[in-house]
């Protein structure tokens, strides 16, 4: 038997496979459930699965020839696949795929790991009263809908309204039938009809946990509650639609500590404060919200779920807890799954140089970092290189800007502070007047002084003498040297406190301070402040805003069709991009000046490596089947020799 064209139902949006089937049903005017299920699978002995259904190639397969559908057509926008498989790693998600291709359908739920986790689906296919009114007026039909089927989907995404549940039970009975959406069994259940008040909302909320009870949930922050519940269903819906390249497993662990270690949950070590960790989920998310979509955290046991999410493991985890952690650490999905988070303990260079004897003194020249870690500490140590020799370590990590004009310890002063040190002593400079402006202390000048053989002319003198006695030496002129160290920083600290303002600005706000430096210490000034805003009168009427969009717009599409394009592909980059829509300058010299574009174009650029993997797919669709060696693969791709060793085990695992 074969399926009949005119019968099998166009898809909706998002509609549930088992839904289509159940229209197939009706529409072929079989009375038994058992002759629809042979005609599509050609076996009467299937059970109709909501969520994961395998045999997808058999009920391709008895299409008519000519039919519209792919395998994979279905399984991603018609089943929950793409949500469920979404955090497992490649191979694991190959793996589900071939089985809901297959006919051993019997393994999925393991392999998805949802088995083991004691998730429970839910009992009922559930709808939306809005998407029904809505589908009725469209398409004269209901219809179920994928996303209204996840578990910890409590509200639609779309109308921001509960879900119900139908009469349709996805367990008990009807193993063998596809039941189709209907006005008797999409009906309200009791005697609640439903409506925008908040009272009957939570009520009906209540009624959907176990026993009726929400500890947390009152009447007063339910439309909080409401508001989690909706930003975790539109995520779940982004989920489904979107296909994320899978990652190995240690990938989103990996992303999760940096991302503690930011916050200062997680020590440099990796290892989390778990009480803090705990308190801080709770109280973002509330308990009420956790118990609604069954996630809760017990306290109690070493092994909740949220310690191990964070731990190196080999279990997977229900796609709804990772997609809670995303939005707890403050991450998107696009940066989970294609940004690599880092912990930069001491911020984004350059550093400031802190060689008080060099001109350059505070000014961000260090671009040497090296960031170790102690034995015994659990801090990071970073140890700034200067070209001017100076060297210097902190311990991190950096609360706060300031943090960045601290040393730790001078781990080597150079050749230019020598030179400095030689200058002041050859001034006559008082030993502390010395130490002041080199900004150490007095034995340390002593101690390079005689180190490098210098004829020094403090020798005889205390050190209170001293300090009295350079004054008979300074004069004006070097007492301005003697504060311009403060001077300077003052300045500088000027300049961070307003990054927007012009030089001229800034004296505005400190007569004082830029007539000093004028007269004193000039050129340190001119060098150090803002660069004079020349504001080119063409510049002023572009709307960077609206370029920004607009640019975005033609980025993304351009991006689109290359990655669709059915050539042989080319490597996604800013050039070639730039290129493609004809705005290569432009994206070459103003994308600071459009963050958007920036971001986006910084997701979706291929390394290398992406760019091989997208030529391999490309070869394995081009070839024939019995050409598909890895050596063909990797010729047709135009891949060099030298990689084979690294891609050959990828491109066994495609090609199964
Ligand atoms: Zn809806
Ligand atoms: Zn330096």
């Amino acid at each position: 038997m074969i399926i009949n064209d005119n019968f099998f139902p166009q898809p909706y949006e998002d509609e549930l496979l088992y839904s289509i089937l159940a229209r197939y049903h009706i529409r072929s005017g079989n009375i038994s459930p058992k002759a629809t299920m042979k005609e599509l699978f050609g076996s009467n002995t299937l059970t109709a699965v909501v969520d994961l259904p395998s045999n997808i190639e058999n009920l391709i397969k008895n299409m008519p020839v000519g039919a519209r559908y792919t395998t994979e057509e279905l399984i991603f926008n018609h089943t929950l696949y793409s949500f469920y498989s979404a955090f497992l790693p490649p191979k694991r998600a190959e793996l589900v795929l071939s089985s809901m291709k297959g006919n051993k359908g019997g393994d999925i739920h393991t392999r998805v790991g949802i088995m083991a986790s004691s998730i429970s689906s839910k009992p009922y296919l559930q709808f939306c009263p809005k998407c029904l009114k809505e589908d009725k007026a469209r398409y004269g039909e209901f219809y179920w809908h994928r996303v209204h089927q996840v578990p910890g989907v409590v509200v639609c995404p779309k109308h921001k309204v509960l879900l119900r549940n139908s009469k349709v039970s996805v367990h008990s009975q009807n193993k063998h039938e596809y039941v189709s959406a209907n006005e008797e069994n999409c009906r309200a259940d009791g005697s609640i009809i439903f409506d925008e008040d908040n009272e009957i909302r939570i009520i009906e909320l209540s009624k959907r946990m176990n026993n009726g009870v929400i500890k947390e949930a009152s009447l007063k922050d339910f439309d909080n509650l409401l508001e989690k519940l909706w930003t975790l269903s539109k995520d779940v819906e982004s989920l489904l639609k979107q296909r994320f390249l899978h990652k190995p497993m240690e990938w989103f662990h990996q992303q999760y500590i940096y991302k503690l270690m930011e916050r200062g949950i997680a020590n440099i070590n990796g290892s989390v404060r778990k009480k803090e960790l705990v308190d801080n989920f709770e109280s973002y998310y509330g308990e009420g919200f956790l118990e609604i979509i069954q996630s809760t955290v017990n306290r109690d046991d070493e092994s909740n779920w949220l310690s191990m999410i964070i731990r190196k493991h080999r279990k997977s985890f229900r796609p709804i807890r990772h997609l809670l952690m995303i939005r707890y650490l403050g991450l998107t999905l696009e940066e989970v799954f294609y940004k690599e988070q880092e912990y930069k303990p001491f911020g984004e260079g350059s550093w400031p140089c802190l060689n008080a004897g060099a001109e350059h003194y505070l000014q961000p020249v260090v671009t040497d970092l090296k960031v170790t870690y102690g034995t015994d500490v659990k801090r990071p140590i970073g140890t700034f290189t200067c070209s001017c020799g100076f060297i210097y370590t902190r311990r991190g990590p950096d609360e706060n800007e300031e943090d960045r004009y601290k040393v730790g310890r001078i781990k080597q002063f150079g050749q230019v502070w020598e030179d400095k040190l030689k200058d002041l002593i050859n001034e006559k400079l008082s030993l502390r007047e010395t130490a002041r402006q080199l900004k150490v202390d007095a034995n340390t000048v002593k101690k390079y002084a005689k180190k490098l053989g210098l004829k020094v002319y403090w020798e005889n003198r205390t050190v209170g003498e001293d300090s009295r006695s350079s004054n008979h030496y300074v004069g004006d002129k070097v007492d301005g040297t003697i504060n311009n160290i403060n001077h300077r920083e003052e300045w500088i600290k000027l300049m961070r406190k307003f990054p927007e303002k012009s030089k001229t600005e800034l004296r505005q706000m400190n007569k004082a301070l830029y007539t000093w430096l004028y007269r004193n210490d000039r050129d340190w000034l001119n060098k150090s402040s803002p660069a004079i805003v020349v504001k080119p009168t063409i510049n002023n009427r572009i709307d960077w805003k609206e370029r920004d969009e607009e640019i975005l717009k033609q980025v993304k599409k351009a991006v689109s069709e290359i990655i669709e394009s059915k050539e042989k592909p080319k490597r996604i980059t800013v050039s070639y991009v730039g290129k493609s829509i004809g705005r290569l300058a432009l994206l070459e010299k103003h994308l600071d000046k459009m963050p958007k574009t920036k971001e986006y174009l910084n997701i979706v650029t291929e390394t290398v490596q992406d760019f091989q993997i997208r030529r391999i797919k490309w070869a394995i669709k081009e070839l024939k089947e019995e050409d598909l060696k890895v050596w063909k693969i990797m010729r047709k791709a135009g891949i060099r020799e030298e990689y084979k060793n690294k891609l050959e085990d990828e491109i066994i695992r495609m090609i199964d």
